[in-house]
């Protein structure tokens, strides 16, 4: 690890990202001990470390698996599911198990067709659908916090995402934790300070199976062009993605965006679901899922 100039064997490596995860879970204060926890996992490194890691510092943690259907000709979704049961099987932990197509009458990509978002790529129906999903069944099940597998290199991503076009309402929301609001989830993202690299060491060294392959719709994504302009950088210059990320929390609790407003001045209760939007009367959510009831007949077709 060039940024800490720290180079450790599998043993100690194993002993010191747990250690590191407890440091940044008490220094932001994401929960305790008596907390339920709710771990997004997606059958890839980072949720199914965070969920390993959590475990082993003795954290009360279920995880929560959302099957999107995507197949892409490479059975994405169907594979990604499996790892997370056997995951769950092969430790004895509790998973919640969400499909959208049960549960909203289509997958993600006919959804996206259906509500023309994005441009041709599902991403923005996606992320819209997971963010829903997870608040839904963290409150409906009574966790206290949502812990998802962020690590550095896409909290760094976002970040640089937001700052290129100066997106203050944006830079406002991101954090190592987000505290519980009306109809919204506290979020938490204990990774955010492990890089990628190291999650993917810390994967392999624990024997963690993990679906290699990313969504087949992440290829040419902005985040994922953001994150190699970023490592050019770090190979360069080793920590710039940690200074980078470190410097903006710091200005954040120095009050960089103190005129700014805050979300909660500008979020207010759907007036369906009850979780948070900024948007009048339903959010964005409850609109698409009312697009796709309107245009049921149609999506035969599809
Ligand atoms: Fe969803 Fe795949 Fe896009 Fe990620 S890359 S937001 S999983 S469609």
């Amino acid at each position: 690890m060039r940024q800490h100039k720290l180079a450790l064997c599998k043993e100690h490596y194993l002993e010191w990202v747990p250690e590191q995860t407890e440091r940044f879970i008490r220094k932001y204060g994401m929960f305790g001990h008596d907390d339920k926890i709710l771990v997004a996992v997606s059958g890839g490194k980072d949720s199914l470390s965070l969920w390993d890691i959590l475990v082993r510092l003795g954290y009360q943690a279920d995880g929560l698996y959302i099957g999107l259907g995507i197949d892409a000709g490479i059975g994405y979704s169907s594979e990604s599911h499996r790892l997370a049961e056997k995951f769950a099987n092969d430790h004895n932990l509790k998973l919640q198990v969400v499909d959208i197509e049960k549960e909203y009458g289509q997958p993600i990509p006919v959804l996206a067709q259906i509500s023309h978002r994005g441009h041709g790529k599902p991403c923005a129906v996606c992320g819209l659908t997971k963010r829903h999903v997870m608040n839904r069944i963290a409150r409906d099940l009574g966790y206290d916090v949502l812990a998802t597998g962020h690590n550095l290199d896409d909290e760094a991503a976002v970040l640089f995402g937001n700052t290129l076009s100066w997106s203050v309402e944006y830079l406002l929301r991101q954090g190592p934790v987000l505290p519980s609001a009306d109809g919204l989830a506290r979020k938490a993202k204990p990774l955010c300070r492990l890089y990628e690299r190291e999650m993917t060491a810390y994967a392999i060294l624990r024997g963690i199976e993990y679906i290699y392959e990313e969504c087949p719709f992440a290829e040419g994504s902005t985040s994922i062009y953001y994150k190699e302009v970023l490592n050019r950088l770090e190979n360069d210059r080793p920590g710039a993605k940690l200074t980078f990320y470190l410097r903006f929390l710091e200005a954040r609790q120095t009050g960089l965006f103190a005129e700014s407003k805050e979300p909660a001045d500008y979020l207010h209760p759907c007036s369906n679901c009850g979780q948070a939007t900024s948007a009048p009367g339903l959010c964005s959510f409850c609109r698409l899922i009312e697009k796709v009831a309107d245009q049921a007949p149609l999506v035969s077709n599809l």
